[in-house]
């Protein structure tokens, strides 16, 4: 049998990499390395249940255990390599059928968790990388752009832009050189989906990567990881070093004419440098901050030459859509919005971690089924989309099919994928000051509206919260937002008044209550 330990950073901090050396050592103390084999693996989804081990047994039985530490490894590998010589107790083990997993859609979580992202034989030992071949074979980078349109795929990073429109315009784009970027530079709170894809199946994304330069003619990728993400990061490396002594990156992939290679950049911690300009900036070893658009990075980008940029879960799409086709892929989701989307399912939940879902799904089912629901008795007040760009989705609108129009309407974002749970404990003006606070910290400074706006509406909120606000402190509170929305250079000041205008429309009552109580 085999045991996959997860080893994506959730369960390493919970103690996994003891875990995964008492399960060898427990292993060869009882001679067992003939039949059991323990390797690592990607993140299995419930994270705050870590460290989590999932055991395949010989005839494809699979079992998934939570909680586990070193001292429960030998009972674990004795039941399973010598059935029968002990029975393990019911609560060491999650069930699969259980509407946490039964409720997801997993397409690019797929190989997350099943796969070794420290070996490249794993990958490909999954289908990895036949879609690369299949393509450079079979295909014309015409033919991969419009199978990437035939999906519906839209970005995942935020935007929502059509994948393929944007790869269209990018093969058209004239230029000797193009480059390919993956954006990894996720820093909305709460959010870890590109860490755990990183993380959990590096090659998936390079493959994606390829898939993109291939289809827009670009010989030179780079992956933009997060500064906080050093384990992300030195797996993307390896995946990259891997995968270029086996051929299926660097000079004529599966001998063809086909020459891409990828290099890592790693950022400094600055959330802005998630922005296309200022995250270009940042590869050419300039200071991170935004310039007005256009040109787009499709027309002028790293060094003037044509760039895509793509998130890193969008990347992590493209093989399975060549794979199977666009219109399997577009075979999920809504009308508008295909396909499946990965969230990082936080806060006053059952079951916190890592989801996948088909688009169109609505909030109560993610929270209700997925996430068991709300802790200890309390009620659910709102869910926070979008991170700090995003907004807050109340109970009225918990059947509200989640896809990029829907929640639009609502006032909030798809966003990356950050969605934190808050209960009936929550005050919404104090969420709102929290996100302020993050993206008055964050503000680059370039430009005065976000500059100052962001303090002064730190300033109004904290009165606010503080019972130390007059009436007319709301009306400042919605001017300065609109102020922000119209005149800030980029996307961070742009939509950092989302969180307030979100919970102003829909929990307006609580600022007021704030107010009030100062009389
Ligand atoms: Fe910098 Fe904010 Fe202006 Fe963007 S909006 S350029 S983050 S100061």
């Amino acid at each position: 049998c085999r045991f996959l330990c997860c080893a994506g950073t959730p369960c390493l901090s919970a103690g996994g990499g003891a875990v995964q050396q008492a399960l060898k050592q427990a292993v060869a103390a009882r001679n067992f390395e003939a039949s059991v084999e323990v390797v690592g693996a990607g993140c299995m989804g419930p994270c705050s249940r870590g460290p989590l081990v999932r055991v395949i047994a010989e005839n494809g039985e699979e079992t998934l255990y939570e909680r586990m530490t070193p001292e429960k490894a030998a009972r674990l590998v004795e039941a399973h390599a010598a059935p029968g010589s002990t029975t393990l107790p019911e609560e060491w083990r999650i069930a699969e059928d259980s509407p946490f997993f039964s409720k997801q859609t997993k397409i690019v979580l797929s190989g997350s968790g099943r796969v070794d992202p420290e070996r490249l034989e794993s990958y490909v030992g999954e289908g990895g990388y036949s879609a690369l071949a299949h393509a450079l074979r079979e295909m014309t980078p015409e033919e991969v752009c419009e199978e990437v349109v035939r999906s519906g795929l839209r970005g995942r990073g935020g935007a929502g832009y059509p994948t393929g429109v944007k790869w269209n315009l990018m093969r058209k784009a004239p230029g000797e050189r193009k480059f390919v970027v993956a954006n990894g530079d996720e820093g909305d709170p709460g959010a870890y989906m590109d860490r755990t894809l990183m993380e959990s199946d590096p090659h998936r994304v390079l493959e994606g990567m390829a898939l993109a330069a291939y289809a827009v003619g670009a010989e030179q990728g780079y992956v933009y990881v997060r500064g906080e993400y050093p384990l992300a990061a030195q797996r993307m490396e390896r995946a990259i070093r891997a995968a270029e002594r086996r051929g299926l990156l660097g000079h004529r992939i599966f001998e063809s004419r086909f020459n891409f290679r990828i290099d890592i950049r790693i950022g400094a911690g600055a959330f802005v440098c998630g922005e296309e300009t200022a995250l270009m900036a940042s590869i050419m070893g300039r200071r991170g901050q935004p310039v007005p658009r256009p040109p787009y990075p499709a027309q002028r980008g790293l060094w003037g030459a044509p760039t895509l940029i793509n998130n890193v879960e969008t990347f992590g799409n493209i093989p399975p859509i060549i794979q199977r086709g666009g219109t399997w892929y577009a075979g999920y989701g809504t009308e508008k919005s295909r396909g499946t989307k990965v969230f990082a399912l936080a806060g006053k939940v059952s079951w916190t971690g890592l989801i996948e879902v088909p688009l169109g799904i609505t909030l109560r089912e993610i929270v209700f089924d997925i996430g068991g629901g709300i802790p200890g008795g309390r009620a659910f007040k709102a869910a926070q989309t979008g991170g700090p760009s995003g907004g807050c989705i109340p109970a009225a609108h918990l059947d509200t099919p989640m896809d990029y129009e829907n929640l639009q309407a609502l006032g909030s974002i798809m966003g990356s994928g950050g969605l934190i749970i808050m209960d009936d404990t929550s005050c919404m003006p104090d969420v709102a000051k929290f996100f302020m606070e993050f993206c008055m910290d964050e503000s680059c400074g370039k430009c005065t509206p976000c500059r100052s706006g962001t303090v002064q509406m730190v300033r109004l909120l904290d009165r606010i919260t503080g019972g130390r606000a007059v009436p007319e402190d709301l009306e400042r509170l919605e001017d300065l937002c609109m102020l922000l929305k119209e005149t800030s250079l980029c996307g961070l000041g742009q939509t950092a008044p989302n969180p307030v205008l979100s919970t102003l429309r829909h929990f307006r009552e609580e600022y007021e209550a704030h107010i009030r109580e100062r009389r």
